[in-house]
């Protein structure tokens, strides 16, 4: 997997201050996307032992409320499996933060993967220009979802974290 950078005292990106980690690749191609330099997935540098040590150690401050997975698309189907390792490994060393994702899929397309059920709030769905609204929280657009992932998996239904 290769990324772009790896943000600190983050306030947008999720509940709390957050340490947020921008992966490179998507192919939803949003018209209006804020980060478009994320889209190519062999853009960015490689995530490596030492990235991966640098964002455990930006994630272990006792005043970051969590970690937050981003991009481009941390479920581009080449960064599954290394966003499925890292949030495991940050469940197990951060038992007490949580974890947010960003995705452009919508969360009926990736229930099943064995990554949502290691998330507290998933992000949800394209970016659609015509229904941007800079006044919601954490979502660019209204067709975004900010969903609490364990009370969606519990009730087996979308349970909306705000
Ligand atoms: S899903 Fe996000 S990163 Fe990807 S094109 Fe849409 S707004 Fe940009």
């Amino acid at each position: 997997m290769r990324y772009h950078n790896i943000t600190t005292d983050d306030m947008l990106n999720g509940d709390g201050l957050r340490t947020v980690l921008w992966v490179a690749g998507c192919t939803h191609c949003c018209q209006g996307c804020h980060n478009p330099i994320t889209w190519d997935i062999d853009g960015g540098i490689e995530f490596d032992e030492a990235a991966e040590q640098e964002l455990f150690e930006k994630i272990a401050p006792d005043y970051i409320n969590g970690v937050t997975f981003s991009g481009g698309d941390p479920l581009h189907p080449k960064n599954r499996d290394m966003v499925t390792e890292l949030a495991k490994k940050c469940r197990e060393k951060f038992p007490n933060k949580t974890i947010w994702l960003y995705t452009g899929y919508t969360f009926e397309e990736i229930k099943d993967l064995e990554v949502v059920s290691l998330c507290d709030v998933i992000v949800d769905g394209e970016f659609i220009l015509a229904q941007r609204d800079p006044k919601l929280h954490w979502k660019g657009s209204s067709n975004q979802r900010v969903i609490d992932v364990r009370e969606t998996i519990r009730l087996k239904k979308i349970v909306l974290f705000d």
